[in-house]
């Protein structure tokens, strides 16, 4: 009888931990809960758009728009008039001064290339950027004109020689973005300026979303439908921070200037008609076709 009850005490005992143990559990799970709604709620979706000719920045939520008086860089305030998405015809969520792309940045893309010593720069102009929706020309002579998925870094203030562990203090949020490159002229040019900073060549967008974890975002590419590439950023070989801090030792970055971040796994050619989309976490789909150029072959 006397074992029994220290048997019973034994699993009393245990029953009595289990449960404190629940209750940590329980606790921690709240706790988790909360401080995801508190980061949650810091998330904002940017959009710039044409209303009745003029154009606008905006907060959207979920299909409402509230239009802001002034640019999204310099403390903008609710004007106090809404809209529906569908009423505005979107366009690329910023105007950059510079933007700038880094190449191999994926080990998945690298494939049995060395590993690069540091980040591999390029250019391409602010010309070459369009928004959601807008077309991809392709001029007569392109012949392998491929995708490439990426998540862009737009910069919040200006900004020159910034420490990895200060960089995010000048990132204003984040973007989807098809660094459109053509390969053959990307082989045969002496610089990759056709290949890279042709005008439509920089789709953009939708919108710009602010307080994400920009280093842990799934990031994928669908062609006409298909699935294309699939990664998460936190792949990238030179991540966000490190790239911004890269990039601010020689450039002084401005409110608005965007940062390509470099395509995950392998590209395929597009042609006329085609329909790419960019779907990056917490930012959404950007779509674009490619349109054949009405242009003159041979006029060279
Ligand atoms: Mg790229």
């Amino acid at each position: 009888c006397r074992w029994e009850k220290s048997k019973l005490s034994v699993i009393n005992g245990r029953h009595k931990q289990e449960e404190t143990m629940t209750k940590k559990r329980l606790f921690i799970t709240l706790l988790i809960a909360i401080y995801s709604t508190l980061l949650g709620s810091e998330v904002t979706k940017y959009i710039r758009y044409v209303y009745q000719g003029q154009e606008s920045y905006g907060i959207l939520e979920g299909e409402t728009v509230r239009e802001l008086d002034g640019d999204i860089f310099s403390a903008p305030t609710l004007s106090g008039k809404t809209l529906q998405l569908s009423e505005v015809q979107l366009l690329a969520p910023c105007k950059p001064t510079k933007v700038i792309a880094v190449g191999l940045n994926y080990r998945s893309h690298i494939g049995n290339r060395p590993i690069p010593e540091y980040p591999g720069l390029f250019a391409k102009y602010p010309s070459s950027i369009i928004g959601h929706e807008e077309s991809i020309i392709m001029t007569s002579d392109a012949t392998d004109l491929h995708y490439e998925g990426e998540l862009v870094i737009v910069i919040g203030k200006e900004v020159k020689n910034i420490s990895v562990s200060e960089a995010h203090n000048y990132i204003f949020g984040v973007t989807a973005g098809n660094d459109v490159s053509e390969r053959k002229w990307q082989r045969d040019d002496l610089q990759w300026l056709r290949a890279k900073a042709s005008d439509t060549f920089g789709p953009i967008g939708p919108v710009i979303t602010t307080g994400l974890n920009y280093n842990d975002l799934l990031l994928q590419t669908r062609l006409n439908g298909e699935l294309q590439q699939s990664e998460r950023t936190k792949d990238l070989v030179y991540d966000v921070d490190t790239i911004v801090s890269y990039i601010s030792r020689y450039l002084t970055l401005f409110p608005g200037d965007i940062i390509f971040t470099g395509t995950p796994g392998t590209t395929k050619a597009m042609k006329p008609n085609d329909i790419v989309e960019i779907e990056l976490e917490g930012v959404g789909v950007l779509r674009n076709k490619v349109v054949a150029a009405k242009d003159k072959k041979g006029i060279y």
